[in-house]
């Protein structure tokens, strides 16, 4: 694995002047997410993201990708732009309506790949994926993109003071940029509590493709040092009844009482009461002045 620093700039400069007018063209000088015609031009993978490395790794990226081109730019209006930015609540994302489609590819390019351990991964490109769409008769043939679905994580749009319009703009479009850049937002959001939002069928098969890209049939672990450090032992993999694994060869007779444990010792462990008591105090009122010093001063001594 190389090394990285996971702060680093994907790209040491932003879109170009050119790169974004093409972007804004390609959405029709709309906002690609509610249609308010003020955009700017918002960079799918951002400028910053540790996790580029990795996904470069799983060959999910190209190394010689370039993020600065229009295939990684959506024009947003400052709104949408904040919430689809906002990598630790994102209020808005946007991945492929067709999400079997990069199933099934996945899942025939892992079986080429199992015939010869050389061979480097595929994944569709915007053009595999337009294609896809004009063959099953998905698109328009001036289609500028596969279609999208478009997700409202949060009731943003005019302050969500207008629920009629969102039928209108939860509706998938088209995009024209690299499909695998909108993943990258969408897997992030399986990890958010708004995950809720999205339909069963839509997160099993985000979950699966997920699974497909980083866990199954990896021919070499990216990082093999940490995947060797938590592979189970089989005796710990065993499917032992949880009552049994909590109290391994004791019958109910031999088991401890509780009671007898509690009545045997002498230490004053807290009570319920007093455990939050602890949560919320660092020196609470029983502690006297000879435990505060026992309990502090090897900070202060000198090394
Ligand atoms: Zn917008």
């Amino acid at each position: 694995m190389s090394s990285y620093n996971e702060n680093q700039p994907v790209n040491s400069s932003a879109f170009s002047e050119l790169t974004k007018l093409e972007v804004r063209r390609a959405a029709d000088n709309a906002c690609w997410a509610c249609q308010t015609p003020d955009t700017d031009v918002a960079h799918v993978i951002a400028q910053v993201d540790g996790q580029v490395q990795i996904w470069k790794e799983a060959a999910l990226f190209n190394s010689d990708t370039d993020f600065k081109t229009i295939a990684n730019g959506i024009a947003l209006c400052p709104t949408c732009y904040r919430n689809f930015d906002n990598t630790a609540d994102p209020g808005f994302i946007f991945f492929p309506t067709d999400l079997q489609f990069f199933i099934d590819f996945e899942i025939n390019d892992q079986d080429r790949r199992r015939n010869d351990a050389g061979l480097r991964r595929r994944v569709p490109t915007a053009e595999d994926y337009k294609a896809h769409q004009l063959r099953t008769n998905t698109i328009p043939s001036d289609a500028k993109g596969g279609l999208y679905r478009c997700v409202f994580l949060k009731n943003f749009v005019l302050g969500g003071r207008f629920p009629a319009i969102m039928p209108d703009l939860c509706k998938h479009r088209t995009w024209h940029g690299n499909p695998i850049a909108s993943l990258r937002r969408a897997f992030a959001v399986l990890g958010t509590p708004r995950v809720y939002i999205l339909d069963k069928r839509i997160r099993d098969d985000l979950e699966k493709l997920r699974y497909l890209y980083f866990v199954a049939d990896q021919p070499k672990p990216i990082d093999s040092l940490l995947y060797d450090m938590y592979r189970l032992t089989p005796s710990t993999t065993s499917k032992r009844p949880l009552e049994e694994e909590q109290q391994p060869s004791q019958s109910p007779s031999k088991k401890p009482k509780l009671d007898n444990i509690e009545s045997n010792t002498n230490d004053r462990r807290p009570t319920p009461s007093n455990s939050r008591t602890h949560l919320h105090w660092v020196l609470g009122p029983e502690v006297t002045t000879n435990q505060v010093i026992q309990m502090y001063s090897p900070l202060f001594s000198p090394a």
